[in-house]
């Protein structure tokens, strides 16, 4: 019997405590699977500072399953994931953190979902162990997300975490876009999708990545790339706006011709400056994350530049 191949792609930026320890539980997962499938490890060390590639070369020394690219330099995690899909040989990926947060022991019930033939596996969060605060504020996020756009009306519970058939791997690779909030483009993909329920844990070592700028423009992302509501909110709030100053300029004149009015009503021009002043400002600068993000789509960048694969750097496919 042919054995399928499954890679494992692991974005890791600054990972060189986790990297040891996720090594020797995802060997554990995949010896026990071995009979059934080959395995590939693809690392993605985006930019690290610390001795991550180290680490990697280490790991590949002892362990031929293991592969690294190595970024040109940070590019981000959804980048780095990009790189990961463009590279990878599986007839499925899958794709998780260096950091053990997602367990691979869930790894042996998403291969059995894709043996029964879906093509996008995703893990389902049972539980977050967050802070009330990210919590709420990630759950309020996915409620607007969701109703703002067609594309994303996943539950807030499925992450990075799944299993891509093949398939699902290169049309995820074809969308080339520079911005990306990866977790919509798996709804645009569509095919069939399946959910598997696991337990989110403790980092095993080192610290989140994530910084609140981070997070925030990884939000904004998710909008403006998935959704225009932004824009026809502006142009919403500018027919209000606009009609509700015609009537009140009906209200001034009428005064004004029927009683005459003496200048008065410096409060009344005050206050309308400042609102609508407001609210062009606030329309100007939702046009300009579009503007800005057209002007970037439209440099045609490649999304990401490589240094080396497996150490080598000439070395342009694994
Ligand atoms: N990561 C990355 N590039 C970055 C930031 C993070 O490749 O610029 C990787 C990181 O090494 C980890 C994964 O993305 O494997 C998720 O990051 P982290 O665990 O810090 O995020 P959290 O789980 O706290 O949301
Ligand atoms: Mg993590």
């Amino acid at each position: 019997m042919n054995k399928r191949k499954v890679t494992l792609l692991v974005p890791a930026y600054n990972e060189e405590e986790a990297l040891p320890l996720f090594h020797a539980e995802v060997c554990k997962v995949m010896g026990s699977l071995s009979d059934r499938y080959d395995f590939e490890l693809l690392f993605i060390n985006d930019g690290s500072k610390d001795r991550t590639l180290e680490v990697l070369e280490q790991l590949r020394a002892k362990d031929s399953r293991v592969n690294y690219i190595d970024m040109s330099r940070n590019y981000g995690k959804e980048i780095g994931m990009l790189a990961g899909f463009d590279h990878a040989t599986g007839d499925c990926v899958i794709t998780l953190d260096a950091d053990l947060q997602e367990p691979p022991e869930v790894i042996p019930d998403m291969l059995a979902k894709w043996e029964e033939g879906y093509d996008d596996v995703y893990g389902n969060r049972r539980e977050r162990r967050q802070s009330v605060l990210k919590k709420a504020s990630s759950r309020l996020y996915h409620k607007m997300l969701a109703g703002m756009s067609r594309d994303v009306d996943l539950t807030s519970n499925a992450g990075d975490f799944r299993l891509l058939d093949r398939r699902c791997v290169d049309a995820i690779s074809a969308l080339r876009e520079s911005q990306r909030y990866t977790k919509g483009l798996y709804e645009i993909i569509g095919f069939s999708k399946a959910p598997v329920p696991y337990d989110i844990k403790e980092r095993v070592a080192g610290k989140s990545k994530w910084k609140v700028r981070a997070l925030l423009r990884l939000a904004v992302d998710g909008i403006t790339s998935h959704s225009v509501m932004p824009l026809k909110l502006a142009s919403y709030m500018g027919l209000t706006v606009s009609l509700i100053a015609f009537i009140y300029l009906i209200v001034v004149l009428v005064k004004a011709l029927v009683w005459g009015d003496p200048v008065s009503g410096y409060p009344t021009i005050v206050c309308l400056i400042l609102l609508l002043g407001g609210f062009i400002l606030l329309a100007l600068g939702i046009i300009g994350e579009y503007l800005g993000r057209i002007f970037m789509e439209t440099k045609q960048r490649p999304p990401y530049f490589v240094n080396s694969i497996n150490g080598d750097k000439r070395a342009t496919r694994l």
